[in-house]
């Protein structure tokens, strides 16, 4: 098996990139530990020299991403940000991005304190209505990114409107698909030239790797990253890669859980009196469903709450009285998570900026885990009561 455009999503977590091995038959994908790869003579090897530029595990796992996201090409970086700083580096001094002002504070951090320094500059724009990015571009614009469903707020970003924008006006399209996973939505199949993912989160699915990936249609832009890749070397080793390949085996089955539990956790809080505003685009009536349902196959297991009592006491000890749920940062495992992004996830934004984006100190963000509903609601039901 090896073309994949014809089977669904679930056979192809199973078997994309994951051919037995040729000496053998390991129907799993070796751990190919090695860093180097003897050479017959000078030049003359097996398609593999150096591990940082290739190594067969992470090759397996980087063809099993590219088939899940509708992709020619995947490229697996030792973290998110390491995939992130990749594509930053096609940029040139000069050079400008528009992106979202509700973005995972990580990226926001690294924009306006790395790239920012190396004369990028960032236009951060609220993205919900294609015409604002227009506004933002000029001659210097190169690229377009996107991050959809945002974090956490929960907007969803009108895809296939940034492509017509970015390929009127020939600049990349970027989406971190991070949230959505390949599971509910697939970025390249309506315009988008690059997909990145923090495979931390859904992908690697059970919150013991730190890996992210990008995937490319084009031959080209495959080769300028390929060339990042290797060259500034933030790559991931082949236990990590295996354990990915792993866990991506479950996406479907997961993904399916993540998206039912959401739906009745987000059901419940709804109409929870202690609740003043719920994040979650599965709702007819939340600002952006009708994109979402366009593009996206179900609505995911991400739900933003804010409390009706605004001090970070209250919310410091709702969100740390959980039995259940546990309070850390990341999401996408198979176990819940509740997390506080002033103090967590986005303490790196200045609290002004963090708050016109809606990330008060009153909101907490849970990751809705695979266990049973019923036991989930019980201890939402308990920390907020
Ligand atoms: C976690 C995350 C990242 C960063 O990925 P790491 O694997 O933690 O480096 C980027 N974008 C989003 C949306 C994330 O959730």
């Amino acid at each position: 098996m090896s073309d994949f455009s014809n089977y669904k999503f679930g056979t192809t977590a199973i078997h994309a990139g994951a051919e037995p091995d040729p000496t053998t038959g390991a129907i799993m994908t070796p751990i190919f530990q090695t860093s180097t790869f003897v050479q017959e003579y000078p030049g003359k090897h097996k398609g593999y020299a150096y591990a940082r530029g290739k190594n067969p595990t992470r090759e397996a796992l980087q063809k099993n991403i590219a088939a899940l996201e509708k992709g020619k090409h995947c490229l697996c970086f030792s973290s998110g940000m390491g995939a992130i700083d990749a594509v930053m580096k096609l940029m040139r001094p000069g050079d400008e991005i528009i992106t979202g002002d509700d973005l995972y504070g990580g990226s926001y951090r690294m924009f306006t304190k790395v790239f920012a320094n190396f004369g990028i500059k960032f236009h951060f724009v609220n993205m919900t209505n294609a015409a604002n990015i227009e506004n933002y571009v000029n001659s210097n614009t190169k690229l377009i990114w996107a991050e959809t469903p945002t974090n956490p707020t929960m907007q969803i970003i009108d895809i296939e409107a940034c492509a017509n924008i970015a390929q009127k006006n020939n600049l990349l399209l970027a989406v971190d698909n991070t949230f959505a996973s390949p599971y509910l939505q697939n970025p390249l199949s309506i315009g988008a030239d690059i997909v990145m993912h923090s495979v931390t989160k859904y992908l690697g699915g059970h919150s013991d790797v730190i890996m992210g990936a990008l995937v490319v249609n084009d031959d080209k832009l495959h080769e300028q990253l390929a060339f990042i890749h290797n060259s500034c070397g933030a790559t991931p080793g082949p236990m990590d890669s295996f354990l990915v390949m792993r866990g991506i085996k479950t996406l479907h089955l997961r993904m399916e859980r993540h998206c039912f539990n959401g739906r009745k956790i987000a059901e419940y809080l709804k109409t929870h009196p202690k609740i003043e505003k719920i994040y979650w685009p599965g709702f007819t009536d939340h600002p952006n469903h009708e994109i979402a349902k366009k593009q996206m196959r179900d609505f995911g297991g991400m739900i933003s709450i804010v409390l009706k009592d605004k001090s970070i006491d209250n919310t410091f000890k709702i969100a740390s009285s959980f039995k259940v749920f546990s309070l850390a940062e990341s999401l996408g495992g198979v176990e819940s998570l509740i997390n506080h992004p002033a103090t967590m996830t986005h303490a790196s934004i200045p609290k002004e900026e963090r708050e016109k984006a809606g990330v008060v100190d009153n909101l907490l963000r849970l990751s809705v885990g695979v266990e049973d509903v019923e036991d989930l609601i019980e201890d939402l039901k308990h920390a907020l009561g």
